[in-house]
């Protein structure tokens, strides 16, 4: 019998099928049980509107048969198979755009790893067989038909029997080679699991027999039983996924076991979030907020996304177009009749559905944050423990235009309190009198704690933010303001604190001390950038400050990045002119001169110590303490 050939285009496709090298060719099963899948939908519309079809929902299955002697896997179905013409039209050409940019990629092979994300469709059961057979009837029709190929070189398509409507596709399997173990497909295990991955919410049961042994019906109730070896049905996949169930009819413990399972997270999620949008695009979506982040949460290998279904079928394991970077660590599931199972990743990052759906998962994920924020602390500080600094990145990044998304959800450690806080909680318990947000930058809170600058708004009853990581001295830059209050920094930015009054003190204070100005501005030289009197040192002779917005420690990070980085923050010595000290050094610089330079070397050495920053010469200091106390 001659053979016919397959249209240009399908030979061509059909030949890198066969010549694959792709290595998920697992993909195949989830192929023909969608397939199958589909063809049993349209029956069971007949159904619906045509009493005579006779079959109801629960009548439908998709089978599989793993034959090992034959080396055959075979995929039926009871739906509403194919008359001669549908199967020299369906099979004899490509049917739709997912095989041509499937080809598309194929052909390009640096992309080879993106393929797993197309709808290949019923050509993809040459990547793992070396000849195909499809024995199907029509609903409604007598003759049954058999189409069979082995590949580029043509199929044919001749009579034969089948009982019922349906289609049986029969794949003879490829020999196994070194790279890829095809009769692998045969094993129980293997397909059980192949089934669970992707096509465990297939809405028709997808029946397997299994073997198993059990007690013989006579012995079982005995001590010691016989066993037999017995072939049952067993249904592989669970049909109803859980996030297409109402919320009211799961139970927490559901949800979590569902967590455990799909996402091997042993550590119980902080939230848990539901979703059901009927609307201009339609989906049930389930989301899990972690307790911890993955090992590699903070490199390059971790995977973000959320699993997208298309009506219970996955096409795709990790699709980030569904969150926003600042969300990344959230899990989970979407499922969505609006896509198009056979659409590409390119496409897919295009479609107003997937915007519309991305943008209300976020304002969920939020509100779910601040609701877990609000209702159980204890819960969020995990969580913020684990991705706090991932929201931070996301309030700096992109030119601060998540701010009002993420602005509520970031902590602070706050001086007053002694834990974080949040810009809300510090904004509702400033006094009536404080106008600003006080913070401060560097290493440890509890050095910044120390600060005679905290300690002074400490004392006036107001609270300081000490931010301790890289990415935090960002944020109050970014922000600007919250809640109409400006962010100041404590160390280089004007206070706005002084009454008139203290205002024009200081100016005499200044002016008193002048001369000592002068004199270590001229001592210290280039060590400065500047020394100024200042009234907020409380119980401290001096600090030291850096003379611009960057502070010591982003001076130091950006001379780690780039050694030759054109950044200084340059050196500001504060004094004090009510301590003690300070009138010293001024009597000394009129008796005694040299005593005056120790004295005004001192004084700088202290305030490098203060502001954590290294001495130039530890020895030469311990020697200039003990000359002094000679
Ligand atoms: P797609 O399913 O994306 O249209 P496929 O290449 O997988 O493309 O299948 C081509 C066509 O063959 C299907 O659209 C369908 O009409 C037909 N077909 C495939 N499998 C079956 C089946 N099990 N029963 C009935 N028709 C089928």
């Amino acid at each position: 019998m001659a053979k016919k050939q397959f249209k240009a285009e399908s030979k061509r496709l059909l030949d890198l099928m066969i010549n694959s090298i792709y290595t998920h060719k697992e993909i195949f099963l989830r192929e023909l049980i969608s397939n199958a899948s589909d063809a049993i939908d349209k029956l069971a519309y007949l159904a619906l509107t045509d009493q005579s079809v006779g079959l109801s929902r629960s009548d439908f299955f998709i089978r599989l048969s793993a034959d090992k002697e034959a080396n055959t896997l075979t995929v039926s179905d009871n739906g509403i198979g194919m008359s001669k013409e549908e199967m020299e039209e369906n099979l004899g050409t490509i049917a739709h755009s997912g095989s041509l940019s499937f080809k598309a990629a194929m052909e390009k092979q640096d992309e080879i790893d993106i393929i797993g994300q197309f709808g290949v469709g019923f050509y993809s059961a040459f990547m793992v067989a070396d000849e195909v057979t499809v024995i199907s009837k029509k609903y409604g029709e007598d003759q049954a038909w058999k189409w069979q190929s082995s590949g580029a070189d043509g199929y044919t398509i001749t009579e034969c029997e089948k009982d019922s409507a349906g289609a049986d596709i029969i794949l003879k399997l490829k020999p196994d080679t070194e790279e890829e173990r095809y009769s692998d497909y045969l094993s129980e295990y293997r397909l059980r699991a192949l089934v669970k991955k992707y096509s465990d919410y297939i809405r028709y049961p997808i029946k397997m027999e299994v073997e198993s042994r059990k007690p013989t019906e006579e012995t079982k109730d005995d001590d010691e039983p016989k066993y037999e070896t017995v072939v049952e049905d067993q249904t592989l996949n669970s049909m109803v996924p859980l996030w297409q169930k109402n919320k009211k009819d799961v139970s927490d413990e559901e949800y979590k076991a569902f967590y455990r399972e799909k996402f091997f997270d042993f550590e119980e999620p902080v939230g848990i979030i539901p979703i059901s949008v009927e609307g201009a695009v339609t989906y049930k979506a389930l989301l899990y907020i972690p307790a911890k982040a993955p090992y590699d949460f903070y490199t390059k290998d971790f995977k973000s996304g959320l699993q997208l279904y298309s009506s219970g079928v996955m096409i795709m394991d990790h699709c980030a177009d569904l969150l926003p970077e600042h969300f990344r660590f959230v899990r989970g599931v979407v499922d969505t009749q609006d896509l198009s199972l056979n659409i590409s990743r390119e496409l897919l990052q295009h479609t107003r559905e997937l915007k519309t759906i991305a943008a209300n998962l976020e304002k969920k994920i939020k509100a779910e944050l601040l609701r877990l924020q609000e209702q159980d602390r204890a819960a969020y500080e995990k969580f913020y423990a684990a991705f706090g600094r991932n929201l931070k990145y996301g309030l700096v990044s992109d030119y601060g235009m998540h701010k009002e998304m993420l602005q509520d959800l970031v902590e602070f450690h706050s001086d007053k309190e002694g834990k974080l806080i949040t810009l809300k909680e510090y904004c509702e318990k400033m006094p009536q009198s404080q106008k600003h947000i006080y913070f401060v930058t560097g290493n440890t809170a509890q050095q910044l704690s120390k600060l005679p600058q905290t300690a002074m708004l400490r004392e006036r009853g107001f609270d300081v933010l000490l931010l301790t990581e890289q990415v935090d001295e960002f944020i109050p830059q970014t922000l600007d303001k919250y809640a109409d209050h400006e962010f100041r920094n404590i160390l280089t930015d004007d206070l706005d604190l002084a009454t008139e009054e203290e205002k024009k003190a200081a100016e005499e204070k200044a002016e008193q001390f002048k001369d000592c100005v002068a004199f270590l501005k001229e001592t210290l030289g280039d060590k400065v950038a500047d020394v100024r009197v200042s009234n907020e040192l409380g119980t401290h002779a001096v600090s030291m400050v850096p003379d611009g917005g960057m502070s010591f420690e982003m001076e130091k990070y950006f001379r780690t990045m780039d050694p030759n980085a054109d950044l200084k923050a340059g050196k500001v010595l504060q004094i004090n002119p009510d301590h003690a000290a300070l009138a010293a050094l001024q009597s000394c610089i009129a008796s005694d001169s040299e005593k005056a330079k120790k004295y005004a070397d001192l004084l700088y050495q202290q305030g490098l110590l203060m502001a954590n920053l290294p001495l130039e010469d530890p020895t030469a200091f311990s020697d200039l303490i003990c000359s002094l106390m000679q």
